[in-house]
């Protein structure tokens, strides 16, 4: 089957995929058996605990297809203990992980149309769970929904491959503090984000670079990615905390960089100004992929890397993590789970 999709224009917008996932849960049960269905609005009730308190988490993964055609979702396992962690501090039920591994797979095979060619993009998978049980008085939802969608995605700052993003340091406002909610994709960490976002698109930035809350000295994170820079043979990136999150694209590239690059990787503490005399800086997440920063701007200075063009580091780990996703090279980490061939054992 083909669908109707302008492959080599594809940004970050939602082209959704045909079929969704929907399964309920209340507490104290086993979740239900859940069902494909096909894309489209619900129902939900108006004291439903995720719209009045937030009770919401999301997720986002992504399946690529491989030069030898295969369809393969990069590391779920990861997203899936992620999700069950994030479910446990939100006070909601998790999904068991291989449970969440099945669904993605299943979601995969049945939206393989919309898995763009190879090397134009990938199938974005988001999953989100929210307390959809009503609620008046502030505490946890009484019925859970978990619903996965589907969109197929090209890139996320610009279009036309690996292209340098400017980024603006965020003197007006916290994205996380510290013994907070940073760590986990919980919802209500990003809409807080948008107005600043915002405002920093309007200055020509691509987005925001944040400080921690505390010292508002360090960096933590570039919004909706990790930050890295590079200063000669060494890779460095901040530090995992509670406001800061663990980025399953963050853990490839400290391993490629480790293991195939040989070089130092330091997870630390990282000053504002260590990273403005770096020789290279980029940021990394599912939808980000791996992209180059052009320039920082921190008290209205402006500091740019490798003449707006992207280093040479960035390029390297660009081309291992996608190559390694595109199996043009050997996936010798176990990244890649095939999802034809994935034992669908618990559906
Ligand atoms: C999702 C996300 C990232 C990137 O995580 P990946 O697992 O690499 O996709 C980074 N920062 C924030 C705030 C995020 O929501």
């Amino acid at each position: 089957m083909t669908v109707n999709i302008d492959w080599d224009s594809l940004g970050f917008q939602l082209t959704p995929a045909k079929i969704m996932y929907i399964a309920t849960v209340t507490p104290g049960r086993p979740w239900g058996a859940g069902e494909f269905v096909p894309y489209g609005p619900f129902s939900l009730s108006p004291a439903a605990g995720v719209l009045n308190y937030g009770q919401g988490l999301i997720e986002g993964i992504k399946a690529s297809r491989t030069q030898d055609g295969r369809i393969c979702l990069f590391r779920p396992d990861q997203n899936a203990l992620r999700f069950a962690l994030g479910a446990e501090r939100l006070a909601m039920p998790p999904l068991p992980p291989d449970r969440f591994v099945e669904i993605m797979v299943e979601m995969v095979r049945r939206n393989q149309e919309y898995v763009p060619p190879v090397g134009l993009g990938s199938l974005y998978i988001r999953p989100c769970l929210w307390g959809t049980g009503p609620i008046l008085g502030m505490g946890a939802a009484p019925e859970y929904t978990f619903s996965v969608y589907a969109s197929p995605v090209g890139h996320y700052f610009k279009k036309g491959g690996i292209v340098p993003v400017k980024f603006e340091v965020c003197e007006t406002f916290h994205r996380s503090a510290a013994k907070g909610m940073g760590g986990t994709k919980y919802i209500g960490n990003y809409a807080p984000t948008i107005l600043p976002t915002a405002e920093a698109k309007q200055r020509g930035f691509s987005g925001h670079i944040y400080l921690d809350a505390v010292h508002e000295t360090y960096i933590e994170e570039a919004g909706i990615a990790n930050f890295f820079c590079v200063k000669g043979n060494c890779l460095m990136t901040p530090q995992l905390s509670d406001s800061i999150l663990p980025g399953v694209i963050r853990a490839s590239v400290i391993e490629l960089a480790k293991k195939i690059l040989g070089m130092e990787v330091v997870e630390a503490r990282l000053a504002i100004e260590t990273a403005l005399t770096a020789d290279e800086c980029f940021c990394t997440g599912t939808a980000a992929v791996v992209t180059p920063i052009a320039s920082i701007t921190y008290q209205q200075k402006e500091t740019v890397y490798q003449a707006f063009q992207t280093g040479p580091r960035t390029q390297q780990i660009y081309q291992l993590l996608t190559k390694i996703q595109q199996g043009i090279l050997e996936d010798r980490f176990q990244w890649l789970v095939d999802t034809e061939r994935h034992y669908a054992y618990s559906m």
